[in-house]
């Protein structure tokens, strides 16, 4: 067993005076891990830079060093956690991961953010994840009745109990009878004393890519993860595969969950990932683009100019001008100094955060008709601002086209919606919404459409090829605590 004596709390330095309480289960997140490369912890600190996109609450690394385990975790970005090239030196070793978190309104604790960090029967075992456990109240309950002790209320917990109370002999065969029990999303990057751990769940609803880099195996969220450190990408982790990897870099795979239909979100291409990723083979800005000719061919404006709110719309905008002929331009200009919009807490900061964020370009806006590109539509605030400032700005006719289905689901496997009474489309027709963002003309892009612009020439409505639940309703696995909470009469769930 290894002897481990800096447990993960015990190089725990809080970056910022506040620590909150956080009880809900919904994250959205970016992992990255390396092993068999010198300074593995900074590495792992440019790829998590890299995907600071998928999370900006909070950030840890945690290193191995052959003995021991290092950990530093803090709350806000990358570069301000990380702020110090001295930093590394504690967390020494050739094997690191890291995750970068981001909370929903009701904040997060320092106990919360990850990797978590167990000492097991076997030895050490640190575990990062992206997605969300969809029964992890019903396994956390039964856990506690048995007299596991929880250290955080983050999701990704149980998995750690799950793994300490299985019975079988080896850690991965203790590993892979937890997830038999889990239900959800995860795509999961773990460390223990042989080696690191990759896999994703048997749906692959959330993404994972495997990277190299000379004798270092990579694994990230995204490919332009290991875009910014130089690495190769090598192939995606298969939906349901888990991929061991020693410290000399042999890689073992394997399937314990047969191969079921894969059904990875369809969200990661509208909105989620960078566009500079690739993700399922496809360019995720090619695909962009396309959603915005499908929007066009559906639903023409007669305006004079297209413009994109920045920066979601901007690849779906192209799309939009290339197949209509109207010219693209930017009529709203962003401040790269604010955040992600829709990421910050209370509904009072994200209204302040909108108008700081974005600013119309009066000059070319005044007496123009324009077509407005956006992502996606969820509680609306955005759409709303916007337009008002376009008619501020002199807009003559605004135009509104958006570059996904109406989100009218919430989403439980990590990409954190809203409860689904604060969808602006799960409460409003079509008309209504368009009286309410006060604009001219309002339209989606049809799921079909969104289909053709990923690459299929049709959804398979019997088993779509990607998780659409958001938009469609469809949930692709059992949805355990939502039902125990008596709130899922209105989910479609697998039988
Ligand atoms: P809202 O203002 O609530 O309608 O949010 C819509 C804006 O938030 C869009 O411009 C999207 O770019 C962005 N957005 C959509 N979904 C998410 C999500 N899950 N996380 C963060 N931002 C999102």
């Amino acid at each position: 067993m290894t002897d481990h004596t800096h447990t993960a709390a015990s190089f725990d330095r809080d970056s910022t005076p506040w620590d909150l309480e956080d009880d809900c289960l919904h994250e959205e997140c970016g992992i990255f891990g390396v092993v068999g490369m010198k300074s593995a912890s900074a590495s792992v600190a440019l790829g998590l830079h890299a995907l600071q996109h998928r999370g900006q609450e909070a950030v840890g690394i945690t290193s191995f060093d052959g003995e021991e385990f290092f950990s530093h975790r803090g709350i806000g970005h990358v570069a301000h956690v990380f702020n110090n090239q001295d930093l590394f030196a504690h967390l020494p070793g050739k094997m690191a991961s890291g995750h970068v978190r981001y909370a929903t309104t009701g904040g997060s604790g320092l106990r919360n953010i990850q990797p978590l960090f167990a000492d097991l029967a076997g030895g050490g075992f640190s575990i990062a994840h992206n997605g969300n456990i969809s029964n992890a109240m019903t396994l956390k309950r039964d856990l506690v009745q048995k007299g596991s002790i929880f250290q955080s209320t983050s999701d990704t917990e149980v998995i750690i109990h799950l793994v300490a109370t299985s019975r079988y002999p080896t850690l991965l065969d203790r590993f892979i009878d937890a997830l038999r029990l889990v239900e959800g999303a995860y795509s999961l990057i773990c460390m223990t004393p042989e080696g690191m751990i990759a896999c994703r769940d048997p749906l692959g609803i959330r993404p994972l890519v495997i990277g190299r880099l000379g004798d270092g195996i990579i694994f990230a969220s995204e490919t332009v993860a290991l875009d910014v450190i130089g690495a190769e990408f090598v192939r995606e982790v298969e939906p349901g595969e888990m991929i061991q990897v020693s410290h000399d870099g042999k890689m073992v795979s394997h399937r314990p969950f047969g191969k079921p239909a894969a059904r990875p979100c369809i969200f990661e291409h509208v909105y989620f990932s960078r566009p500079d990723s690739v993700m399922g083979g496809q360019s995720v800005y090619e695909v962009r683009k396309a959603i915005g000719k499908e929007l066009a061919k559906e639903s023409l404006a007669e305006a004079d100019l297209v413009i994109p709110v920045p920066d979601s719309g901007v690849p779906a905008a192209i799309g939009y001008a290339q197949e209509s002929g109207i010219p693209f331009e930017l009529g709203i200009i962003r401040s790269h100094y604010v955040g992600r919009t829709f990421i910050q807490p209370g509904d009072g900061a994200r209204h302040a955060d909108v108008k700081r964020k974005h600013n119309a370009n009066r000059a070319l806006v005044e007496g123009k008709r324009i077509v407005l590109i956006d992502d996606s539509i969820v509680r609306g605030t955005t759409s709303l601002k916007i337009v008002q400032m376009m008619r501020d700005a002199g807009a003559s006719e605004v135009h509104m086209r958006i570059a996904s289905p109406p989100t009218e689901h919430s989403c439980f496997y990590g990409v954190d919606t809203p409860e689904r009474n604060k969808l602006l489309a799960a409460r409003m027709d079509l008309q209504a919404m368009t009286d309410f963002i006060q604009a001219d003309s309002l339209a989606f892009v049809s799921i079909d459409g969104l289909y053709r612009a990923v690459g299929e020439q049709q959804r398979n409505n019997g088993c779509p090829q990607f998780c659409d639940a958001c938009f469609s309703g469809e949930y692709p696995t059992r949805l355990t605590d939502l039902i125990e909470a008596g709130k899922g009469d209105d989910v479609k769930i697998p039988a």
